[in-house]
């Protein structure tokens, strides 16, 4: 089968598929699950994937809420990544109902030609996206072996070839003091609040001096329990960011010195535990991106790069799998411009009509994109001799 006729073939079969897809896009939109706790999605899917006589590998990789299915048995192997975590308090505000569906659909449509066509495709279930490390975890336990390419769409308020993602690292810290009645013995304490405002500030003070492309924002968790008590324990929670995790690893140092500094001069001690696995920068595959662009456009989506208006600075687990094996992650129009992800409206598009719209053309756009790398002539070679090259 060649790649034209492939295609038509793969967005047929989504079409005949498209009100299961949209029904779990809806299912996993009302059922918004946080990392790592994403059950009731993990089941829906892999019943699914099998109810279509496929085999799911539940529970995969050691990870609870993580699956796998392997369809095809020669040929380049393209991997789909579903993310379906949620936020929060905000349930599915980054739209992730929207990738399991449209990467299902994917899945799907290329399962069903993978014999024919003499191709490989491999869905990944992927857990905790918001925070956790889900796809690290993953590609440490050989989620990426064999595969030769990996996508997934992304929601945005825009039709865009990728996400700028950056590296990224959290930390906690916790402050130790002395508590003391802070009216009748306050010099008897030593003030956790203080040390952790001071790492605050420190930080604050840092942050004019580091690369436009560096990002470090936190919050305090805990600041002490009454104010007629000196604060023996405060606490907060960074996120550093960085361009790449080379320059990431030189940010982090600073960023000790500054929270440590906080405590010396309050005569506390501070715990610094860097939580998740390092988010990788994401580095998206030219070639494959120009495939999925010129794949949309057949869909009526003008998909361009992002701008300073729209170039959404985040962090995500796909970085990672950008550094293992050729990937994409462009990002698909769902909300009106300037309505960012993880804001309460973001939410209500993520179950839009315009929602269900990024579903199905983000299916056909991934599984015309698999098509090229099975059926058109050194599609798949250009991806790779430019991951090499990298
Ligand atoms: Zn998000
Ligand atoms: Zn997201």
């Amino acid at each position: 089968m060649d790649a034209p006729t492939l295609k038509d073939a793969m967005c047929a079969h989504i079409d005949s598929i498209s009100a299961e897809l949209i029904e779990i896009s809806h299912d996993l939109h009302a059922h918004p699950e946080e990392k790592f706790e994403e059950h009731h999605a993990h089941d829906r899917l892999c019943d699914l994937i099998e109810q279509t006589g496929l085999t799911v590998e539940r529970h995969a990789f050691d990870l609870p809420t993580a699956f796998r299915a392997r369809i095809g048995s020669t040929g380049p192997d393209i991997a789909v990544l579903l993310e379906y975590d949620a936020l929060p308090g905000l349930g599915h505000a980054c739209g992730h109902n929207i990738i399991a569906a449209a990467g299902l659909g994917a899945g799907l449509a290329a399962a069903a030609f993978a014999p024919t066509a003499g191709g490989r495709v491999t869905m990944l279930g992927s857990p905790a996206e918001e925070g956790g490390g889900g796809k690290v975890f993953m590609i440490d336990r050989g989620a990426l072996e064999g595969v030769d390419a990996a996508m997934m769409i992304h929601p945005a308020d825009a039709d865009l070839t990728t996400m700028n993602a950056i590296a990224y690292h959290g930390l906690d810290a916790v402050y130790t003091g002395e508590a003391a009645h802070a009216a009748a013995h306050p010099w008897q304490g030593r003030n956790a609040l203080d040390a952790a405002v001071l790492g605050y500030m420190n930080i604050a003070a840092l942050r004019q001096h580091i690369a436009p492309t560096e990002r470090i924002h936190g919050i305090f968790t805990d600041g002490g329990e009454r104010p007629n008590i000196v604060p023996a324990r405060a606490a907060m929670n960074w996120y550093v960011r960085a361009a790449d995790v080379a320059s990431l690893e030189r940010l982090k140092p600073r960023v000790v010195a500054a929270l440590e500094a906080g405590a010396a001069a309050a005569g506390c001690t501070v715990e610094i535990t860097w939580r998740d696995p390092v988010y990788a920068d994401l580095v998206d595959s030219d070639p494959m991106t120009r495939l999925y662009v010129d794949n949309a456009r057949r869909l009526g989506r003008s998909v361009v790069p992002p701008d300073g208006d729209n170039a959404v600075i985040g962090s995500t687990d796909m970085g990672n799998v950008s550094h293992v094996v050729p990937s994409i992650h462009p990002m698909i129009a769902v909300a009106p411009t300037g309505i960012g992800i993880h804001t309460p409206e973001f939410e209500r598009h993520a179950g839009s009509a315009a929602g269900d719209l990024a579903v199905i053309d983000g299916a056909k756009a991934m599984a015309m994109t698999i098509a090229d790398l099975w059926a058109t002539e050194g599609a798949l070679d250009e991806a790779v001799e430019a991951f090499r090259a990298r």
